[in-house]
């Protein structure tokens, strides 16, 4: 069989995809780009906005369009909450909710870093989020699960692994295990020489974790943060667990231990409530902070969330503007931080790809860098000087 895949949203999403493929090719199916024809096509779909739904069903069609006669499998968190939608397009022949996923699964980037999904599902119920309706409830593999899989990562190669879950800092609760536990472990396997966690709530990043970061042998000075409202009336709104005095102080611990770590925060555009006056200070908020870059969002109604019942909503205008202003910030704490680091002596991993006689690899605190191409570097790690010439800005 040719089979061909399309993957939206999240990292989560792509390292399933990635699973499903290796082990469909291990069957001896031949795996083809999705703009080709193929009998079988896999679509991994995603929820977190409008538009993405909408991407969601353009892929649907443009598969059906390629081969009206191929099976189409739908999977993931749109066809989680939309399933009788979906049922009724053309082509699709069954449709997975998230339930189909295996717990643990890895994709390959290039051949030298690997996002590893270690967790999925969320209990928090923040009320712009759609996700616990769409991917469940918080699980986890053991850790003793989760390290035999780190393995077989190390086996295959890959020097860096990204450790990804909807909400990575609930890992092991339900088992009476913890992250750091886990943490704690997986710096001990041989052949793995970096990891970075994708994403950890600010209430679940402890101290205890931070320390640990700092004094790994293998865990970068690289964070990501959601902060998702710099006002504290908007955070109780959206019912996230922390305000943001809780938020500050992480991120001052970090700078107190890792100095030139890399910090990045999502924030969200235009929720309920985030008037000019709150918006005012969520600018000032994340000004004062040391953050890297912004990952920034725009707020959209979605179904079935309480945010659905909230007054003051924020015109649409309005939140894009929020959201342009909010971009604009983040480039300019992007180029803070890259400019704090000229001139300073960091580990980057060269990646395999070539780019016009040209290699390109991440510091430890993601930095972009690029140096003529040489085979002999790739998947190794070296100390590189971080000068403006040989910064990537993409
Ligand atoms: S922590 Fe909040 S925003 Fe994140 S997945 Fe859970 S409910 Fe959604």
């Amino acid at each position: 069989m040719t089979i061909a895949a399309h993957t939206l949203g999240c990292k989560l999403n792509y390292a399933e995809t990635s699973d499903h493929l290796r082990r469909l090719a291990a069957e001896g199916n031949t795996i083809v780009d999705f703009h080709q024809k193929a009998d079988l096509y896999i679509i991994n779909t995603c929820t977190v906005t409008a538009v993405a739904e909408k991407k969601c069903r353009n892929a649907i069609r443009q598969a059906h369009h390629q081969n009206p006669d191929a099976q189409i499998v739908v999977m993931g968190c749109f066809a989680q909450v939309a399933e009788d939608e979906i049922k009724r397009m053309p082509g699709v022949t069954q449709v997975l909710g998230n339930e189909s996923k295996r717990l643990l699964s890895y994709s390959g980037e290039d051949r030298t870093r690997t996002f590893f999904k270690i967790q999925d599902g969320c209990d928090y119920f923040c009320t712009y989020c759609a996700i616990p309706f769409a991917r469940g409830r918080s699980r986890s593999a053991t850790i003793e699960e989760t390290l035999c899989a780190a393995r077989r990562i190390a086996d295959s190669g890959a020097k860096e692994v990204i450790l990804t879950g909807v909400n990575t800092g609930t890992f092991g609760l339900h088992q009476g295990e913890t992250l750091l536990e886990l943490l704690e472990k997986l710096d001990t396997i041989e052949g793995i020489l970096r990891y970075r966690i994708s994403s950890i709530e600010p209430n679940l990043l402890t101290d205890d974790i931070i320390s640990f970061v700092a004094s790994s042998r293998a865990f970068l000075p690289h964070f990501h943060i959601p902060l998702q409202a710099g006002s504290d009336h908007v955070l109780q709104l959206m019912h996230r667990r922390y305000d943001t005095t809780l938020y500050s102080s992480k991120l001052q611990r970090i700078k107190e231990l890792m100095p030139d770590a890399c910090i990045a925060a999502d924030v969200m555009a235009g929720f309920n409530g985030e008037n000019e006056e709150e918006f005012r200070k969520v600018l000032s908020f994340i000004d004062s902070l040391p953050i890297s870059y912004l990952h920034v969002f725009t707020y959209s109604d979605r179904p079935g969330t309480a945010a659905l019942r909230l007054p003051e909503k924020i015109p649409v205008a309005v939140r894009r503007e929020h959201t342009a202003r909010l971009l604009e910030l983040s480039e300019q704490k992007h180029k803070e931080f890259i400019s704090s680091q000229i001139g300073k002596k960091r580990p980057v991993l060269w990646e395999a790809t070539e780019h016009d006689g040209s290699m390109l690899g991440w510091t430890d605190n993601y930095i972009r860098l690029s140096r003529p191409y040489s085979p002999t570097l790739v998947n190794t790690v070296e100390e590189v000087e971080i000068r403006p010439e040989n910064i990537v800005r993409e």
